[in-house]
């Protein structure tokens, strides 16, 4: 298979054009064939080098990788204008001065059914001839046969009135230079098809290439949002970008976006990219709108979160945080030591690497305590036993996991009190909230020293704060 994921660079690259570039990919992989990437800058008010490279970094990010290419449809000019006058010469295409208007005016004169015929009027925006009689058949391999009368087309505008092509020219021609076997997009793209395939056939009738027929086509099915309606920001992240940010692993993203639209029929959730290269077929692609569920994936990057070993986790927070977060770089900077420990500790309750800093950033920098967080922990009762805390610690040795879980276990006898009403305050106290990774992992990773002291300073400003509220 010779297969092609072609981008305009009009923005970033979207959750569906990345799931359009990874199923080529896969398919590519599966097939011991080719994936080509063109980037299709045909637009040149729209596009820029700007989004050219955000759409690339994304592709890296994703290890979306490509046999051939980048290749960019402007650098073809020559061709598409060579194809295009002979086109011109054969009276398949044909220059016409019709507006809009004209357009509009046509129909309502024959019916909204009719497909428009320009007249040659020798200058103007240059028209494909479509043919007066029969029609043209899309063979999609995911939703069967769309048959597209010729009386209902309107003949298409290949090229503006200066030459330059359009985009239903210049991807045929380009897919037929290309040698492209099967064409995989998104569902958006059926109606331009049929026009699609009427310049294929034309330039194989002219000798320009396509002996070996057209490609075969897929259309993939639309995305929606969890309401069922379009995906759209509204929904939350909308590019790979975004995605990344929010700390996703890209073998997640690429594992939930191979899982929109097809399933491996075994209701097999987690597959890896060998997996998903093995068992991906075109045909248990569903022809229904897929639902991008963002929770979901969060849901699955969690897993993945957890199957990394912590070396590896710490090692993708480092370069998350140096990328994404550079405000806690220099915390991160200044304890080295402590990033594969904290990775460890709070491994089980991150979802994504976002997620870390605000669970475990205390271990590195300290911070203000949460006031409401102090004012429902750090009450008389919390601070009677924040303090039979203090002083169980102090002598605590060796101050490990385990010890500190005997001190304070041997204080929750004494007291009769529940866990968590003494582990609450001591996790407000080195935290400043009311959520951190285990309490004795936690006090363990600090240490004593930092521990203790963030334990006096809490039980001092929140005594000085209730004197103050009287
Ligand atoms: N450049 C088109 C787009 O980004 C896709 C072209 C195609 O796949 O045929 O929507």
């Amino acid at each position: 298979m010779r297969l092609r994921f072609a981008p305009s660079p009009t923005g970033a690259l979207h959750i569906g054009g990345a799931r359009t570039a990874l199923y080529n990919f896969l398919l590519a992989r599966a097939s011991g064939g080719a994936l080509i990437l063109r980037i299709e800058d045909t637009d040149r008010e729209r596009s820029s080098a700007e989004n050219i490279e955000q759409i690339l970094d994304a592709l890296r990010w994703l290890e979306i990788d490509y046999d051939e290419g980048p290749f960019l449809q402007s650098a073809r000019e020559q061709r598409h204008r060579q194809a295009l006058a002979a086109l011109l010469e054969s009276g398949r295409a044909y220059r016409c001065l019709a507006t809009a208007a004209d357009v509009k005016a046509f129909k309502e004169r024959h019916g909204a059914q009719r497909g428009f015929r320009g007249r040659d009027d020798g200058e103007g925006a240059i028209r494909l001839r479509v043919p007066e009689q029969g029609e043209t058949v899309v063979h999609d391999l995911i939703r069967g046969d769309t048959v597209f009368a010729h009386a209902h087309l309107d003949d298409p505008v290949i090229a503006r009135a200066d030459g330059s092509v359009l985009y239903n020219f210049a991807v045929a021609i380009d897919d037929l230079d290309d040698r492209v076997s099967h064409v995989v997009r998104g569902e958006d793209h059926l109606s331009n098809t049929p026009k699609q395939l009427l310049v294929i056939e034309a330039a194989r009738e002219l000798g320009l290439g396509g002996e070996d027929g057209p490609p075969a086509y897929a259309h993939l099915p639309l995305l929606h949002g969890p309401d069922g309606r379009k995906l759209s920001k509204r929904h939350g992240a909308a590019s790979v970008q975004e995605l990344r940010t929010e700390g996703l692993l890209p073998e997640a993203v690429c594992n939930y976006l191979a899982l929109l639209g097809w399933g491996a029929g075994d209701d097999q959730t987690v597959l890896s990219r060998e997996q998903l290269i093995a068992r991906f077929t075109l045909e248990r692609v569903s022809r229904n709108p897929a639902r991008f569920d963002a929770a979901k994936l969060r849901w699955l990057n969690g897993i993945y979160i957890r199957a990394l070993p912590a070396a590896e986790l710490a090692a993708r927070l480092q370069a998350f945080i140096a990328t994404e977060q550079p405000e806690h770089a220099q915390a991160l900077a200044r304890h080295p030591q402590l990033l594969h420990r904290a990775a460890a500790i709070s491994q089980e309750k991150i979802q994504t690497l976002a997620e870390f800093w605000p669970l475990a950033g205390f271990l590195f920098e300290r911070r203000e305590i949460d006031a409401q967080a102090a004012a429902r922990h750090l009450d008389r009762a919390g601070r009677e036993l924040l303090m039979r805390a203090y002083e169980a610690l102090r002598t605590c040795e060796p101050f490990d996991e385990r010890q500190i879980e005997l001190a304070l276990a041997a204080i929750i006898a004494r007291e009769r009190v529940k866990p968590g009403a003494l582990y609450q305050p001591i996790r407000v106290a080195i935290a400043g909230r009311a959520v951190s990774p285990g309490i004795f992992e936690s006090l363990a990773a600090l240490g004593r020293e930092q521990a203790l002291e963030r334990m006096k300073d809490a039980l001092q400003t929140s005594a000085q704060q209730l004197a103050l509220d009287g």
